[in-house]
This record gives C-alpha cells, structure tokens and sequence, in this order.
C-alpha cells in the first residue's frame, strides 16, 4: 500500500534518524576553494506538493552553493527559447564518466554526451550567452519565478572562487570550440556557467521549483505552462539516465526517482504528479554526489513505497 502525503512528515523522521549516524561521511567538494569551507555534516531535506503543501526537516531553510542543479534549470531555459534544435549541439546518452571528464569529447567531435556532464552544461550556457546579455542572471531570474522567492541570489565570492580554478572547464570549452560546437568566447561562457553555478537556494526553493516538473511543465500555484509535456517527460527521462553522472545506473537502482545533483551537496528529484524533493547534506561520495542525500532519497522511496516503477 502506497503512502498518502500525510505520511511525508512522518517518513522525513524516519529518514534524519536513519542519516543522523552517517552525516560527515564522505568528502565535501575542495577543487573549488569556497567549497571546501562548507561544514560537511549539515542536513536538510524538504518535500512540496502540487497543492503547495511543504514537509520539512532539518536545514531545509538553509541556502546553499547550488553548483550542477543549476544545469537543469539552465537546460529548461535553452529549451524553451531553442526549442528541439539544441539537441544537435548536445546528445542524451548517460556518459558513465565523471562530470568533469574530457575523455569522450575528443572522439565524439566536440558534442558532449548529455546537458549534465560539465562539458554539455557548457553548451547549454553558450546557447544562453547568444541570448541574454547576463546569462546567469536570467537563470536566476527564472529560478525566483519557479520557486517563487524573489529574494534569492548569486555568492559572487562562490563565483570568482571557482573561475579562478576552472582550467579544466576551460579546456573542455576550448576543446568544443575548436570543433565548432562553442561560439562565444571561453571567458564569457565560464563566466556566465561559474556565475548560475553559485545561484544559492534552500531545499525548500528548490522542491518548490521542482514542482513544474512533477506538474507536466506547468507551475503548480499559477498553472502557467513553462514547458510542454513531452519536453517535461523527456526531461524527467534524462534526469533518471544521467541526472547523477556515473552513479546514475545505481542511483536509479537504489531510489527509482528522476534526480539532479550538485557538488555542493544538494539532490533535486520529484515524483510525477505528486511533489518536488530536495535533499541537501555536503559531503560528497565518490561520483560527486551527497553521500547522505543520496541515502535519504532511497529511504524515501523504500518508507513511502513511491517511485516512479
Ligand atoms: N561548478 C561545478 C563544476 O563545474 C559543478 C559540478 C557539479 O556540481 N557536479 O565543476
């Protein structure tokens, strides 16, 4: 028997107390010097339902570094001003590499694997440098509207920390352009990915933003269309295949939801029709993924007996 949505406040008890023994285990992300001075064995995790019902636990209310979520929100944007023909530049196949892996690149001609890998988020974010004169403003924009919180912002601090260690990114960037498949500048692009990638939000911003995507691509309080549904459910798709790198295969295993992960320790994953998810705990395990989200996440679909299988 499936768990009706007044069992999320209970399950989210039952998830802390479960996570509680393991919180620090695990590896905070220190390639980015701003990074590596979060407090790893913080917690917070929060649940919104389509009805805008909201089930929190821990440090739900606390912003944070939202890093690789930033790619999801980004691709949403492309895709809604690019529509399918951006699929040309990027493909949709699971990497089964690292984030930040070059590898593939090279034999692929420039074209990144998916929009999640760094060096497709690369893409996606010079679509978005031809069409906004500040790029990750317009991602955060478009993240105060879809977790309607007009107050959310971007650590410029986080932002200048990493473009002053992003050598790896950058070759990937060069890499591409020489292949055609980049046509702003490296720095401009860099810039505007170091720039959505420092967008801080809570758990609770984020599960509300996640809503439209449980939501067939409406936002749920307004009901105004973001994106249609195929383009939804594809996304979905692509969040479950490639959502949490080269740990996808297991995570989809163990959790069963369609998932977006960040370096800065924050899940995001949904159930459709239902609700918007965000977990957030900072220490990493080894594909770059919160060790205890990733966890807290699988507690959830075992308590609640809800997945998308
Ligand atoms: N800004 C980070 C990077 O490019 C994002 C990576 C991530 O969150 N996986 O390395």
């Amino acid at each position: 028997e499936a768990a009706g949505p007044a069992d999320y406040a209970a399950a989210l008890d039952a998830i802390l107390a479960q996570v509680t023994p393991i919180l620090g285990r695990g590896r905070v992300a220190d390639y980015i010097p701003e990074l590596a001075r979060v407090r790893p064995d913080q917690f917070g995790m929060a649940i919104v339902g389509l009805d805008g019902q909201v089930f929190e636990i821990g440090a739900a209310r606390q912003p944070f570094s939202i890093q690789s979520i930033s790619k999801l929100f980004a691709l949403i944007l492309a895709l809604t001003t690019e529509g399918d023909a951006l699929w040309t530049r990027v493909g949709r196949e699971p990497s089964g590499s690292a984030f930040n892996s070059l590898v593939q690149l090279e034999y692929e001609h420039g074209k990144p694997r998916n929009p999640f890998i760094n060096a497709g988020a690369l893409v996606i974010t010079d679509i978005l440098c031809q069409r906004f004169a500040v790029p990750a403003n317009a991602v955060l924009e478009f993240l105060r509207k879809l977790s309607a919180n007009p107050g959310l912002s971007l650590d410029r601090h986080m932002a200048l920390s990493e473009l002053g260690c992003s050598d790896r990114n950058a070759a990937m960037a060069h890499l591409m352009k020489s292949f055609g498949n980049l046509h702003s500048p490296v720095p401009a692009v860099l810039d505007a990915y170091c720039g959505q990638c420092a967008i801080e939000m809570s758990c609770v911003d984020l599960a509300r933003a996640m809503t439209m995507l449980a939501n067939h691509g409406r936002i749920a309080a307004t009901g105004e269309r973001v994106l249609g549904v195929s383009p939804t459910k594809r996304l979905n798709a692509l969040m479950l295949t490639c959502g949490t790198y080269d740990a996808a295969g297991d995570f989809a295993f163990r959790v069963g939801l369609p998932a977006k992960s960040g370096v800065g320790g924050g899940i995001v994953a949904l159930i459709p029709g239902e609700c918007g998810i965000c977990v957030w705990s900072p220490a990493l395990e080894v594909s770059g993924n919160s060790l205890a989200g990733s966890l807290a996440l699988e507690a959830l679909t075992s308590l609640t007996q809800k997945s998308i299988f």
